[in-house]
């Protein structure tokens, strides 16, 4: 399989090994974030790895286009959580008008009794509010834009626990905030980055209406531009910075794994996963990397080196390439110059819902079609991954089938290797 990460950031930066002059003694580990888009997500992020999720709730977060949580699926959400003794964050990161304030009163106060672990909030007035009505913990949005030390200590001092802090910072920035700041800090390590400042941006309100600081983005910053002038229409003409196009406005993704001794070495408190609307895939391939990576980094931080397999696994989710983005000062290009589209991702069959030793087989619950003859790969929670050709199929009332093509029917499977239940059955590339 060919590594693309590594030629996306630069071998130099493919290299894991920290410099031991700078290693931080007993530096605390941080928390792994995951985003969850929905239940299901939130069950593969904790399964997979996590420490901890975020999650938002039909109004207020900055996903209006996202399932997203109910009322009750926050209770569901909360107690699965708990159970497995992790945390979770709501998001409530928009930017309210007056109109919002009483259902958002009645929001924050939901969620304390829900029992969520923090709120995540960038406008002042949801802040005030939450201080108001709640004891939850804040934690204050990359939305906010905090980039400098006198605006976290503004925040802590304002209440918040925890500040998220923009993408758009160096390491040396951010050891400078942790300096001068007793709040937590939390970093954004990997997911689709904004041209502008971490999505305060009018873009997609400008082109279309739809807000992003109201959760309702476009990504108009992906689309491929052309001009047109004014008294001949239909007649479009090329946008180009060169002959490949235009490209300032359409971003890498973030991707921090080759940084991560140096990431774990800055003191931040928690490393945050973006992607609430990505699939099950995503969530579960990219939070069994960082967890690998990071307890690989505390086990032996001395002798801590990359892993091809890490490597590989972030390379088979639907991803743009890779950037480090801010993080190292290097003044790398983030643009993307050939394609808006992401790459595509090896294709999710199905989940592992029950695994018979005696046997040897597999229950699978369909999520894309499979057929008898192909060939699969399972990604496990904790195992490594294997490879394997679907010798036959069985329907729920065991007659034999010779493909898979319904939403979520039952399929049961021999597997060449035992198989943890939860585990991801996807197609081979
Ligand atoms: S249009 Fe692009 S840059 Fe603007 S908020 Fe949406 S994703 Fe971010």
């Amino acid at each position: 399989m060919s590594i693309n990460i590594a030629d996306s950031i630069g071998n130099d930066d493919a290299e894991l090994i920290p410099n031991s002059s700078f290693l931080i003694p007993n530096c605390p580990k941080p928390e792994l974030l995951a985003p969850a888009g929905n239940f299901e997500k939130l069950q593969a992020a904790l399964i997979y790895g996590a420490d901890a999720v975020y999650f938002g709730g039909k109004d207020f977060s900055l996903r209006a286009f996202g399932d997203n949580f109910t009322r009750d699926e926050i209770f569901q959400a909360v107690d699965f959580t708990h159970a497995l003794g992790k945390k979770i964050y709501a998001a409530v990161n928009i930017f309210a008008h007056n109109a919002d304030i009483d259902a958002l009163a009645d929001y924050l106060t939901f969620l304390e009794g829900a029992g969520v672990d923090a709120v995540l909030i960038s406008d002042a007035g949801v802040l005030a509010l939450a201080k108001e009505l709640t004891a939850l913990d804040i934690h204050i949005s990359t939305q906010a834009n905090v980039t400098n030390w006198r605006a976290a200590k503004f925040f802590h001092e304002l209440g918040a626990k925890r500040i998220v802090l923009a993408r758009e910072l160096t390491r040396a920035e951010i050891s400078d905030i942790k300096a001068h700041c007793a709040a937590e800090l939390e970093i954004f390590v990997h997911g689709a980055m904004c041209i502008s400042y971490s999505g305060r941006c009018w873009l997609s309100k400008f082109l279309t209406g739809r807000d992003a600081n109201q959760g309702a983005c476009t990504h108009s910053c992906r689309w491929k531009y052309r001009l047109v002038e004014e008294t001949r229409e239909g007649e479009f003409f090329p946008v180009g910075e060169d002959t490949r196009g235009a490209y300032v406005m359409n971003s890498k993704d973030l991707c921090l794994l080759p940084k991560l001794a140096d990431v774990i070495q800055s003191g931040v408190a928690s490393l945050k996963i973006e992607g609430r609307m990505k699939s099950v895939n995503y969530v579960a391939g990219v939070v069994k990397v960082y967890r690998a990576a990071i307890d690989a980094y505390f086990a032996d931080p001395e002798n801590f080196s990359m892993r091809d397999d890490w490597l590989a696994e972030l390379d088979k989710v639907a991803h743009r390439p890779y950037t480090t983005g801010f993080f190292a000062g290097d003044g790398l290009p983030t643009e993307i110059y050939d394609t808006s589209k992401p790459k595509r991702s090896a294709n999710f069959l199905g989940i592992v819902r029950n695994f018979d030793g005696e046997t040897m087989t597999a229950t699978i619950e369909q999520r894309g079609k499979f057929e008898r003859g192909g060939r699969v790969e399972f990604l496990q929670p904790h195992g490594d991954t294997f490879t394997q050709t679907i010798d036959f199929m069985r329907d729920a009332n065991g007659l034999e089938i010779s493909a898979a093509p319904h939403a979520q029917q039952l399929v049961t499977i021999p597997v060449t290797k035992p198989v943890e239940i939860w585990s991801l059955m996807r197609e081979a590339l």
